[in-house]
């Protein structure tokens, strides 16, 4: 039975990129390795036409938390210069890290699924702002546009989580004054999960004083500018992440894949608001990618995830206080319109009528 995720990550694998997993066994140190690496780190940069010269993209083995822990554990500030802000679990787990690494920073608190408060965030003295793009907690996206602009007073740089909104919706790099993102082979490019990576500004890269050991992104970018990389990589993961790229430039390039998204979006959110399940939050604060629901009366999420199961649909539950209230349902990955219109009818099953 075919597998419909429709979770945030890891997503349905299209056939080709499966198939990509099964080329030949190659060591990391040999050159064809060299090869698939520099031809994933441009592409990468390619996602946003971004100039190599300026930013520098370094693939890393590990989840996207990996990514976003590199991220800051390289290019934090020291002496509470970091500001942090949190409206979800994301956010929360930067300053979870950044607590870990000893990195005194200003975490600037929002209810989970609030706006963020940008009146709060610009009276802050920071010299760069963590953030994430989408916040996966309630679908919310972040509106990186305006933050930049209300705080350009600073000239505070952006390190961004952007796990689940690279690829499918807009970053503007120079604009929002990003020193770094992060994000995964697995959720918007739609490949396998084990290896994301961090877009570096070179110019923040050389100026950082890293603190991981493994987590150095300053040593990965030296090492795979050189053509190799300090540890051993996701050779077969690497594979799918090249064939979803080549994909992803083939069907448009990001435009087309947040189109495509804001399609099957529209399409779950209409269905379901026919059987009178309401999403949480407004049409214009969600990202493309994922859309949180309240639970209709009388159906708990071990009845409905349980039913969809069966039928092969995996939804996502919500996290902590919200996993009673709220259901999530991601659009990413290989999916048609025929595996959403299954979701639907499975759903409508199940309501009394
Ligand atoms: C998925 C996700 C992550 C990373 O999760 P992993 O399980 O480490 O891959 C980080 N931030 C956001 C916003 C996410 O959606």
């Amino acid at each position: 039975m075919k597998q419909i995720l429709l979770n945030p990550g890891p997503v349905t694998l299209s056939e080709r990129v499966r198939q990509a997993l099964l080329r030949p066994d190659l060591c990391h140190r040999e050159p064809e390795f060299a090869a698939l690496q520099a031809r994933i780190r441009e592409r990468l940069l390619a996602v946003y036409d971004l100039d190599p010269a300026e930013w520098a993209a370094i693939l890393l083995t590990c989840s996207g938390t990996g990514a976003v822990e590199a991220m800051l554990a390289t290019l934090a500030p020291d002496a509470h210069a970091l500001a942090v802000l949190e409206n979800g679990v994301y956010g929360e787990r930067l300053s979870t890290i950044a607590k870990a690494y000893g990195i005194a920073h200003q975490p600037l608190r929002h209810a989970w699924g609030a706006p963020l408060d940008l009146e709060a965030i610009s009276r802050v003295r920071a010299t760069r702002l963590a953030v994430v793009h989408h916040e996966t907690t309630t679908g919310r996206l972040n509106a990186l546009d305006v933050l930049a602009r209300e705080t350009a007073g600073s000239g505070a740089g952006l390190l961004v989580d952007a796990v689940s909104s690279f690829g499918a919706e807009a970053i503007e790099f120079a604009d929002w004054r990003l020193d770094a993102c992060a994000a995964t082979a697995n959720k918007c490019l739609h490949g396998v999960p084990g290896v994301s990576f961090v877009i570096a500004r070179r110019a923040a890269l050389a100026a950082a004083r890293p603190r991981g050991v493994y987590f150095n992104l300053a040593q990965y970018c030296a090492a795979q500018d050189a053509g190799t990389t300090p540890f051993t990589q996701s050779v077969q993961v690497c594979y799918a992440l090249d064939e979803a790229l080549a994909e992803f430039f083939e069907q448009g390039g990001w435009r087309s894949r947040r189109d495509c998204y804001r399609r099957r979006a529209a399409m779950v959110r209409d269905g379901l608001a026919t059987l009178g399940i309401e999403p949480l939050l407004r049409e214009g604060e969600t990202s493309c990618v994922l859309s949180s629901f309240r639970l209709p009366r009388g159906l708990s999420y071990a009845t409905l995830h349980d039913t969809l199961k069966a039928a092969g649909i995996t939804i996502y539950a919500g996290q902590g206080e919200l996993s009673r209230t709220m259901f999530r349902v991601a659009v990413m990955g290989a999916l048609s319109e025929d595996d959403l219109r299954l979701l639907l009818e499975r759903c409508r099953a199940l309501l009394p009528r």
